[in-house]
């Protein structure tokens, strides 16, 4: 193991989008950052085919995409170790991070940017058959539903994108929506209602996933009708819940779980135990509750949730973090 023990300058917590691009800009500014990527590596691009709407790439692969940053940390000065944190000490500075493997590295400050994980419908029937034909990932799992059937929950972007990814793949995709409209962007849903192999059951809830040792088919509440479509795989989309368990009491988070930033804070006109109007500085919208700590990607942002919205919030954070170590010294 990277035998590290002297102090640190900034420990990056996640080696997604938000986690590299804020290690580019902090190894550029001399200041050598610390990435935890995690394991496995790499976050929920990691998990995404074409990414077409990163600007200034045409078309790249999330894991390429993955790749390429953490090509560009490293190549000015990024560690990266690809472990988790299992704790984190933010009670006094300097803060320590503890990996899985239980060692324990100090540092001045750290970026909090563990981003966020896919949400389960919470059926019993739906984890009973997790791997047997139910997924969270088209990415993933699409190849083995060749010319098979399979029904997608969800009408957000990821489920609509979900879908087209198995259209590759399946002969025939349901998409399964709760409500009569989707919330996806106006292009995916154009591309879903349009597509000869899905068809949408709007208007349907989820009763149960219908399989002993795998998935047969899927029993909805449709209005007031119940109906069991023949389905060989279930790929559940419907939103992500923020990683922010490791922070819990730590540092100051909202009620879903997302970290709560001084930018944040702004915006919910300081209605928040630890922020005051007073404390509220202009040069730090990435930080927490506890200065020094900064927050950024997913785990952040509840609205926009974009590979480069990410990457953004991970620049932003780095430049509070570059310009709060300088007001330290
Ligand atoms: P969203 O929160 O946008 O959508 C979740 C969907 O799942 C909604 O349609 C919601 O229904 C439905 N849903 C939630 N809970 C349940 C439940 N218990 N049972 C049934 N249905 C449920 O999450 P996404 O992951 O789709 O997207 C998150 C963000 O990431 C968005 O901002 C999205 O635009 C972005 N994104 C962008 C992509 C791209 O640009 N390529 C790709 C993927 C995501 P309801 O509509 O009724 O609320």
């Amino acid at each position: 193991m990277n035998q590290i023990t002297d102090e640190q300058n900034v420990v990056i917590i996640g080696g997604g989008a938000a986690g590299l691009s804020a290690a580019v800009y902090l190894a550029r500014a001399g200041l050598t950052p610390l990435v935890f990527a995690g394991s496995p590596p790499g976050g929920q691009l990691m998990l995404t085919t074409e990414v077409e709407n990163f600007p200034g790439t045409d078309s790249v692969l999330g894991p390429q995409l993955i790749e390429n940053l953490r090509n560009q940390s490293k190549k000015f000065g990024t560690t990266i170790i690809d472990e988790n944190i299992t704790s984190v000490e933010t009670t006094k500075r300097p803060f320590t991070v503890t990996t899985g493997g239980g060692k324990t590295y100090s540092t001045k400050s750290i970026i909090i940017a563990t981003g966020a994980r896919a949400l389960w419908l919470g059926l019993d029937s739906e984890q009973r058959l997790r791997g047997k034909g139910v997924s969270a990932c088209a990415t993933c799992d699409a190849f083995f539903f060749r010319n098979k059937s399979v029904a997608v929950i969800g009408g957000g972007d990821s489920a609509l994108e979900e879908a087209l990814t198995l259209t590759k793949f399946a002969s025939k995709v349901y998409v399964v929506h709760r409500r009569d409209v989707f919330k996806a962007s106006k292009i995916m849903q154009k591309r879903v209602l349009e597509h000869e192999k899905i068809e949408v059951i709007w208007n349907a809830q989820v009763e149960e996933v219908v399989g002993t040792l795998k998935v047969e088919g899927l029993k909805l509440k449709v209005g007031q009708d119940t109906k069991t479509i023949q389905v060989d795989g279930v790929f559940v989309a419907i939103g992500h819940r923020p990683d922010t368990d490791l922070l819990k009491g730590k540092v100051e988070l909202d009620a879903k779980g997302y970290l709560v930033t001084t930018a944040i804070a702004a915006l919910i006109n300081f209605q928040s135990p630890l922020y005051t109007k007073d404390q509220f500085d202009v040069h730090y919208q990435t930080m927490t509750s506890v200065p020094g700590i900064f927050g950024a990607g997913d785990c952040v942002d509840h609205v926009y949730k974009q590979a480069s919205t990410a990457a953004g919030l991970g620049v932003q954070a780095s430049l509070d973090v570059e310009r709060w170590l300088e007001s330290q010294t």
